[in-house]
């Protein structure tokens, strides 16, 4: 049985700045929301909400590839040669080295572009969960930090997309225990509030 716990914790987030960081519990594994730039997170991995080229564009995708220099880009496009030739499809995902990036890995997973809400997105985009949890526990890595996938560019509704992303991880740490904490990076405030709502409608 996992036991959903949560405290509010004061805290300097990662960008510096003094917060009211939230954690929960799910068994002993962690997961903590906090604003700021993935690219200065420091768990083993952090995931890349990346197209399906893994040639790398705007938002965090940019973000990652700039911060960790060439080897992410030389390693995906080697992934692209051989493993997905014509390209990563929405929802699996795979891993690169980190670069110069804090986090030893990069997890390139494609969340789903919303087109109304009617093709599939909500599974489409909790596969980017699982698959990206899946492949961090194939190999042995124990934090991973997650933007806010699709929210972006790809215009999927955060309100929608907070939920299936906190639930989906909550149900994958009850079925998975080789995993020790997780990380929500949201970029703005306004982002984390509304993750913050969404944990607490889901587990209080
Ligand atoms: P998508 O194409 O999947 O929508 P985006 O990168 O456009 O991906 O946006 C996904 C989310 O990532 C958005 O909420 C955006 O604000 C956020 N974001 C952009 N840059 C960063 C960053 N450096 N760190 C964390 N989140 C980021």
């Amino acid at each position: 049985m996992s036991k959903w716990s949560n405290q509010r914790v004061e805290s300097t987030n990662i960008e510096g700045i003094k917060t009211m960081d939230e954690e929960f519990y799910v068994g002993k594994a962690k997961i903590r929301l906090v604003q700021g730039d993935i690219t200065e997170v420091d768990t083993d991995a952090i995931v890349n909400a990346a197209n399906s080229t893994l040639m790398g564009g705007g938002g965090v995708d940019g973000a990652i590839h700039r911060r960790g220099g060439p080897k992410i880009l030389e390693e995906c496009k080697c992934i692209r040669a051989t493993e997905w030739p014509d390209g990563l499809p929405t929802g699996k995902a795979v891993m690169t080295s980190g670069g110069n990036l804090k986090a030893n890995c990069v997890i390139h997973t494609v969340g789903p572009f919303w087109r109304g809400g009617t093709r599939g997105e909500s599974d489409l985009l909790a596969e980017t969960y699982t698959n990206s949890l899946k492949l961090a526990v194939s190999k042995r890595l124990r934090t991973i930090a997650f933007p806010s996938i699709s929210t972006g560019a790809y215009g999927y509704p955060i309100e929608k997309a907070s939920r299936i992303a906190i639930a989906t991880v909550k149900k994958s740490l009850e079925k998975e225990d080789r995993l020790d904490r997780i990380v929500f990076a949201l970029f703005t405030k306004h982002d984390l509030e509304i993750y913050r709502e969404a944990a607490k409608e889901i587990y209080d």
